[in-house]
């Protein structure tokens, strides 16, 4: 049996990952849980997956749950209860769920180890694509994406040369507000935002979509992954989410991986590589859906994702300011203090201010990410 860690169990990611886990009985063992606050719905997953481990960011949170479960299971707490799990449990795949830039020093413990590191994560590799990847290398570890586009991708590529792919192509649904004008997207509301045709997901990435910040910091990520130029990753409007996305050879031939959106697939792909295993999840008819389409992104409309190619050009910390005022940008208009179209105009103003440095190390990283996320705070 493999043995699991799951750093953000209560996110959608998380959850999505138990029930593939769930599904495919006898093949995984949960080393390790953790959450930031939710403990309301870790203790559910506790008595039915029977983790060694748990961590809860929150301390406080924490000590309350050791007091329900008695010794269920050992608690740990805090940042350093995250570094030590990843750094001293026994597990084979690290599964990164977690949302936001906050797991990238746990995922770095688990890449030190040379373990699989099953990444759902994007802002690890866009904030620190450079470090991450050249750890990897050095100690062994591998990366399988969990990000459907990027699953797609690692799928198409099995069994290729890599020196014989011309480019990526992205595929992205454009979202809530794909048929709306620039001008329109001035006045969207936060309920309008978070209604994604296709995707079930957390608000954090449902808002990004719409924004197409998303893929945005999936160019990065396809970067960092695959280790490509900027010029050879594109990305094409493909409103049904049924192309996952595709891989361009130097003949001229496309290879598409297709499948209905749902991110158990993606997940249950990473977790079982290099295996298939069957499962029982809806199939893709084809017949019904009908017609596949496919356009170009309007780049003046989707402002955040002109920025984040010109932040992939840039390089250094540039990916990281962009992530960073991205984060602050979201959680303001998720609170209603901003209007959708302030998100790309605050990136922009941080990437204009906040300077460059090149190949960063961690704690430049961490301090470029901190100045960002002042600096875009007292920003209105
Ligand atoms: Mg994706």
């Amino acid at each position: 049996m493999k043995k699991i860690l799951i750093l953000g169990s209560t996110g959608s990611i998380g959850i999505n990952t138990l029930n593939v886990i769930r599904n495919l009985p006898g093949q995984f063992e949960i080393t390790a849980l953790t959450v930031n606050t939710r403990i309301d719905l870790l203790e559910p997953q506790i008595n039915e997956f029977r983790p060694k481990a748990v961590v809860v960011k929150d301390k406080k949170l924490g000590q309350q749950l050791k007091k329900k479960i008695q010794d269920k299971c050992e608690i740990l707490t805090g940042e350093e209860g995250l570094i030590e799990a990843a750094a001293s449990l026994d597990y084979d795949i690290f599964v990164g769920a977690m949302v936001g830039f906050s797991g990238l020093a746990p995922t770095l413990e688990a890449v030190k180890r040379g373990k699989i590191i099953a990444l759902a994560n994007k802002e690890t590799l866009v904030v620190a694509g450079e470090m991450v990847t050249g750890m990897c290398k050095d100690f062994n570890a591998m990366l399988v994406p969990i990000d459907s586009e990027h699953s797609a991708i690692f799928q198409c590529l099995e069994g290729e040369k890599r020196d014989s792919v011309e480019k990526l192509i992205l595929t992205a649904s454009g979202g809530p507000f794909l048929h709306k004008s620039k001008d329109e997207l001035k006045a969207v509301t936060i309920r309008e935002a978070l209604n994604h045709p296709n995707w079930k997901m957390g608000y954090k990435i449902t808002i990004d979509s719409a924004s197409m910040m998303n893929k945005g910091l999936e160019i990065i990520e396809a970067r960092w992954l695959f280790g490509l130029k900027k010029e050879q990753i594109d990305v094409v409007i493909h409103p049904q989410s049924i192309i996952h996305s595709m891989v361009q050879f130097c003949d001229g031939s496309i290879k598409a991986q297709m499948g209905l959106p749902d991110m158990k697939l993606p997940i249950q792909y990473a977790l079982t590589y290099p295996e298939r295993l069957p499962n029982n999840y809806e199939r893709t008819n084809l017949s019904k859906i009908g017609k596949l389409t496919f356009s170009a992104p309007d780049m003046e409309k989707f402002e955040c994702l002109r920025l984040a190619y010109e932040a992939l050009e840039a390089g250094g910390t540039a990916p990281c300011i962009l992530n960073a005022a991205n984060e602050v940008a979201v959680d303001k208009f998720l609170k209603g203090k901003i209007i959708f179209s302030r998100i790309p105009h605050l990136i922009n103003r941080a990437l204009e201010k906040i300077e460059n440095h090149r190949s960063p190390s961690l704690n430049t990283i961490y301090e470029c990410d901190k100045n960002t996320r002042e600096f875009v705070l007292a920003l209105s």
